[in-house]
C-alpha cells in the first residue's frame, strides 16, 4: 500500500497524443506557469472552496457542506460549465488518489499500452508523488514494462529532475519562446530554467522530445532561427515537434489570437531542417 498522494485532474485510459504509442495520460492539478495560451486552463489552479460552481452545475452534482465543495461523479455529465466558472482557474473534478488508487487504474490498461505519461497542469509540481508512482511502476512484476514518461514545462529544478531521473524514462519539455523576454509574455515566467532543463536531460538521454508552440505574431523562433538550430543540435538527436497554437479551449486575450496554420508550420520545419535539425516532427492536425 502506497498512501502518496496527488491533486489528480484527469485520467485518460488510452492516449495515443500523450507521447509515443498508446498510453494512459495522468493529468495532475495546479502549475507553476500561468500561460495565455493554455488548452487546459482549469489545471492551473487550486480550488479554494469558494463554492462559486457550485449553484451553475445544471445537474446538482456540486454540494457544499462544511466549508467544502464535493463532487458526485455519478450525477456529473461532463458538460465542463464548473470549468469556465471558476475564478481560481481550477476544477471541483479534481480527486485526491495515492499511488496505489493510481496504480490500480494503471493495471486496468496495462495490457493495452506501452507506458504512462504524466502531464497536467505542471506534473512536476507533485515531484514526492511523480517519484513513488515511477518507483512503484518500475518494481512492479505486472507492470514494469511501462514506460514513465513525464510531459513537463521544464521548470523543474536540477536537484529536482536529479530525483526524478533514476525512474523516470524520459521527459517530453516545451519550449515556449526563444527570448525570455516572450516567453515572460506567455507565461509570466522566463526561460532559463527551461534551457538548463533540456541541457540537463539531453546529456542524460532523458529528453524524449523538444516541443516548440508556433502561435502566429507571438512567436520568435525564426527571429532567432540561427541560435534556436545551433542550440537544439547540441541537444543531440532529439526529436522536435512544432505544436500548431488553436484559438479552441482559451481563456482571455489568447481567444482572439490567430489559430495556426500549415502555412505558418512549413517555413519553420524548412528552416531548421536547413540548418541540420534532422527530427523534425510537423503537427498532426489544424483545427
Ligand atoms: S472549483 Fe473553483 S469555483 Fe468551484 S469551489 Fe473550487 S475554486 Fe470555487
Ligand atoms: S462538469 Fe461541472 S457543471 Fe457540469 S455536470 Fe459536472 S460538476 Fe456539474
Amino acid at each position: 500500500m502506497n498512501s502518496r498522494c496527488a491533486l489528480v485532474s484527469k485520467i485518460i485510459p488510452f492516449s495515443c497524443v500523450d507521447g509515443p504509442g498508446s498510453r494512459l495520460a495522468l493529468f495532475l492539478q495546479g502549475c507553476n506557469l500561468n500561460c495565455k495560451n493554455c488548452h487546459n486552463p482549469w489545471t492551473i489552479g487550486r480550488c479554494d472552496h469558494c463554492a462559486a460552481c457550485v449553484p451553475t452545475c445544471p445537474h446538482g452534482a456540486l454540494t457544499l457542506s462544511e466549508g467544502r465543495v464535493s463532487w458526485d461523479s455519478a450525477a456529473c455529465r461532463q458538460c465542463d460549465t464548473c470549468l469556465t466558472i471558476c475564478p481560481q482557474q481550477s476544477t471541483p473534478m479534481a480527486l485526491t488518489l495515492s499511488v496505489s488508487e493510481v496504480l490500480a487504474q494503471i493495471q486496468k490498461a496495462a495490457m493495452f499500452i506501452e507506458g504512462i505519461t504524466v502531464s497536467g497542469g505542471e506534473a512536476t509540481t507533485q515531484l514526492p508523488f511523480l517519484v513513488a508512482l515511477f518507483s512503484a511502476l518500475k518494481s512492479s512484476t505486472s507492470m514494469g514494462h511501462l514506460t514513465c514518461l513525464v510531459d513537463s514545462n521544464g521548470m523543474l529544478s536540477e536537484t529536482g529532475w536529479h530525483k526524478l531521473m533514476p525512474m523516470c524514462d524520459g521527459a517530453m519539455i516545451d519550449l515556449k519562446a526563444w527570448s525570455g523576454g516572450l516567453q515572460r509574455f506567455l507565461t509570466g515566467r522566463d526561460n532559463t530554467q527551461v534551457f538548463t532543463s533540456l541541457r540537463l536531460l539531453a546529456a542524460h538521454k532523458k529528453l524524449t522530445e523538444l516541443r516548440l508552440l508556433v502561435i502566429p505574431d507571438h512567436c520568435d523562433y525564426q527571429q532567432h532561427i540561427d541560435a534556436l538550430a545551433a542550440f537544439i543540435r547540441t541537444l543531440g538527436d532529439v526529436p522536435v515537434r512544432l505544436n500548431a497554437f488553436h484559438a479552441h479551449g482559451v481563456y482571455g486575450e489568447a481567444k482572439q489570437w490567430r489559430s495556426a496554420t500549415r502555412e505558418d508550420i512549413a517555413p519553420l520545419a524548412q528552416a531548421l531542417e536547413a540548418r541540420g535539425v534532422e527530427k523534425v516532427i510537423l503537427p498532426a492536425l489544424y483545427l
